[in-house]
């Protein structure tokens, strides 16, 4: 059985049909600080395996030890966190008990359990201004906001624990940016609020929610003037996160590597692509820079391939037309 903490929310919740459809049985544990309940019944009719569900916080060490008490748990899936980097600037203290304290008390408890291998949620915001591109895992460090520190935080935290504990074992998954949803379109990103990141907010304004769109700057130094970014698709991340478990149940050691496709897209071709797949117009506007944006990144890609053996195999468009399936079934997102 795999423990995944933070199971119910965007990308937990599509690893978790992946899993399940690869045969394995799951034990979710969420608080639904950021998740509906109303995921739970479709990802396991999607998943069509067992998932067991107990609503708890990473930080609740009794409630962890009580969750894998009596159950055999081979790995642990840790998606549970805050992941909004503004917000992170805003509120710190959360930040960092969430995302640090919440990954102590969880490996405490698997240390506890006897469960010695993780996968953990990490994000390209660790590589800070790009010094080159593509970001390779080999990129200097150098994470700006509290997000980006606790994830670079629990890396090292992960790095030590293995080099002190032989049994320990993990893969930090950098993401770059995931965006799309189940081609069934029952499952999807959900933000709560306006959406602060571009394409939940493109999606929002397709569906007639949100009125227009605003481009955050037309002149950088990129191809069209607009931001870059390497946007991958949910279902290929949640197959790379099989692979990664694959590589830590079979023992070849711990690994960081980045997630993405390896290929730049910028904001003009996002919403050119969706109209193109949808036949929808999305009313935008040029606005100024968003504070702290970088123009472009994009991952190196060719370690996970190397080590994983697993690669993007999703394009843009695919990427369109699944979160428009997701989007327009469910204008208004899960039922409360
Ligand atoms: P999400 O908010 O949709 O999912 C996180 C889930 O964790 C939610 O269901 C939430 O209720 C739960 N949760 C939060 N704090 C918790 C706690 N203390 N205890 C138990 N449950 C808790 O976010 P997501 O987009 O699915 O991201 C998952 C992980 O991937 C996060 O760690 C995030 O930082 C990381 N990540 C996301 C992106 C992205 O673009 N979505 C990029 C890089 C990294
Ligand atoms: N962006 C935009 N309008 C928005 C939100 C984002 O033009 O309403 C741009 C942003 O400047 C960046 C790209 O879209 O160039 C991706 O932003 P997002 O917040 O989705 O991801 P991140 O910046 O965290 O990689």
């Amino acid at each position: 059985m795999i423990l995944v903490t933070g199971g119910l929310g965007y990308l937990g919740s599509h690893t978790c049909v992946a899993l399940q459809r690869a045969g394995l049985s799951l034990l979710v544990v969420d608080n639904l600080a950021n998740s509906r309940i109303a995921v739970l019944e479709r990802m396991r009719a999607l998943g069509g395996g067992e998932v067991e569900f107990v609503q708890a916080d990473v930080r609740d060490r009794a409630a962890l030890d009580a969750a894998m008490r009596g159950r055999r748990i081979e790995a642990v899936m840790h998606f549970a966190g805050l992941k909004a980097v503004g917000e992170s600037v805003a509120r710190p203290l959360e930040y960092y008990d969430n995302n640090l304290t919440g990954t102590l008390v969880l490996l405490q408890a698997m240390a506890a359990a006897g469960v010695h291998a993780l996968v953990f949620s990490s994000s390209a915001t660790v590589y800070g201004e790009p010094a080159f591109l593509p970001y390779t895992e080999e990129h200097p460090l150098n994470p700006v906001s509290p997000y980006a520190v606790t994830k670079r935080g629990v890396e090292r935290l992960l790095e030590d624990l293995a080099a002190a504990d032989a049994r320990f074992r993990y893969a930090a998954l950098r993401y770059f940016n995931p965006i799309g949803a189940h081609p069934s379109g029952r499952i999807g990103e959900d933000p709560r609020g306006i959406p602060g990141n571009l394409f939940p907010y493109l999606t929002q304004v397709a569906v007639g929610r949100l009125d227009q769109l605003t481009v955050h700057g037309r002149e950088y130094d990129t191809p069209d003037g607009t931001g870059v970014r390497d946007y991958i698709h949910v279902m290929d991340l949640a197959d790379g996160h099989l692979a990664a478990l694959r590589h830590l149940l079979e023992a070849r050691g711990s690994i960081t590597a980045n997630l993405g496709t390896g290929r730049g897209t910028s904001v003009l071709e996002l919403i050119a692509a969706f109209e193109r797949v949808t036949g929808l117009r999305v009313p935008h506007a040029f606005g100024p820079r968003r504070d702290g944006d970088i123009a472009s990144y994009y991952a190196d890609a060719r370690l996970a391939e190397r080590a994983l053996g697993w690669r993007a195999s999703r394009g843009i468009e695919d990427m369109c037309r699944d979160a428009w399936a997701w989007q327009s079934a469910n204008p208004s997102g899960y039922p409360d």
